[in-house]
């Protein structure tokens, strides 16, 4: 069979590959001159520091089966990712942990005190949290709240915390002991040669050609049997609803010489500082040696139009614009609809390679059995 797959992203690449190379023929447009969407990486000409072009990617995963796939096609280097928070003129460390806790109160608590303190402090009348802020005021309680999620939730999202979800505050730990790594996964690295030359590899396969700075149109679909749009959702049905909602990122280029953080990361809890974080790129590869450095600031916005989608914004309260495309999703012959954009949620990058792979495995199954391929493999 011939697929026509619309993006050069993970979700994409993998796609393409496991139907290569189970002899179908892929054809995979992406609009950009570049392939790994988001995920992209590139070397900057004056530092050669691996710049990662939409944003920081690490990559941390439980899950065996993608470890080992992403293991195929490049060197993972381990890497444990350390983060930074600025608050009110201090710097305290992320997660929060035993030492941003102690900091904060002023204390010297043993974890089994900081258990039962910080068990105090939480809001127990909140039973199911609804959205982020009663997640946070029923875990954390809200002096650490209002320190370290309040502001910067307010300046990513542009929203209330009481109109995000509570999972996107599940991303994030909270220790009690003094482990600063950022992630739990067993398995957390970064390419030794940047994601871009791993999606390349991913696509390097006779059954697959890859057309760059080209769309996938409505009058390309014709011409395969089965599509894979990993797009946004919205944009496959011309938006006929109205626009699902992003958030987009502004980039503000800081150089330097040697060191301008001293770490991958630091975010700026504070309402007033307009930006979230500053991402120093070079110290995402701490074996590489530069003289200079390049750091982003990064300044969240609501996305327009001909801006680059990066978050779903999904209300707490409102998922009926989103019902509505799922429902179409659904209905739809003939398409597949994967990944961040095609599915409308907030995903990890071993995530999506999984939720990839999974995909492919149920077209295939569906070809060999003859039967119509689900649009959705996974609820948007
Ligand atoms: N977050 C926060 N304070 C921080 C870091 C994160 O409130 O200092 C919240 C914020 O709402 C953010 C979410 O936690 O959107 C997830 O953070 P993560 O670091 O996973 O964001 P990503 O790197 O995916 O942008």
């Amino acid at each position: 069979m011939r697929f026509g797959i619309a993006g050069a992203g993970f979700s994409g690449a993998v796609v393409a590959r496991e139907l290569a190379e189970a002899g179908h023929s892929a054809v995979v447009f992406e609009t950009r001159d570049h392939v790994a969407g988001n995920c992209h990486t590139e070397r900057d000409p004056l530092t050669q520091v691996m710049i990662h072009r939409y944003g920081p990617h690490i990559f941390h995963t439980g899950n065996e089966q993608v470890w080992e796939y992403v293991n195929r096609f490049g060197t993972m280097v381990p890497y444990n990712h350390r983060v930074r928070t600025t608050v009110g003129g201090h710097v305290f460390l992320l997660p929060v942990n035993l030492l941003t806790i102690n900091q904060l109160f002023g204390t010297a608590l043993s974890p089994e005190q900081a258990k039962a303190f910080i068990a105090e402090q939480a809001d127990t009348s909140i039973t199911e949290p609804a959205n982020f802020e009663e997640q946070a005021l029923k875990f954390i309680g809200r002096r650490l709240y209002e320190a370290f999620f309040l502001g910067y939730t307010r300046k990513q999202w542009g929203l209330s915390p009481t109109e995000i979800p509570a999972a996107v505050l599940r991303r994030l730990p909270v220790r009690f002991s003094y482990e600063d790594s950022y992630f739990n996964h067993p398995h957390q690295a970064i390419p030794l040669d940047g994601y871009t030359a791993i999606v390349e590899g991913i696509l390097d396969h006779p059954g697959i050609e890859v057309r760059l700075g080209t769309a996938y149109t409505e009058a390309d679909r014709g011409g395969f049997d089965h599509s894979v749009w990993t797009g946004p959702l919205d944009a496959w049905f011309g938006h006929r609803f109205g626009r699902l909602g992003y958030r987009t990122l502004d980039f503000e280029e800081i150089r330097a010489e040697g060191d301008y953080l001293g770490c991958p990361v630091m975010n700026f809890g504070d309402v007033d500082v307009p930006y979230t974080r500053i991402a120093e790129h070079k110290h995402f590869a701490p074996w590489e040696e530069h003289e200079g450095t390049v750091c982003f600031r990064e300044f969240s916005r609501l996305a327009g139009d001909d801006d680059i989608p990066y978050y779903p914004i999904r209300l707490a309260n409102d998922k009926s614009l989103l019902t509505r495309y799922v429902q179409a999703a659904r209905a739809e012959p003939r398409v597949t609809f994967l990944g961040r954009l095609g599915t409308y949620r907030y995903l990890d990058m071993d995530v999506t390679i999984g939720e990839a792979l999974a995909a492919a495995a149920g077209i295939l199954e569906a070809v060999r059995e003859g039967v119509a391929v689900p649009a959705l493999f996974v609820d948007a």
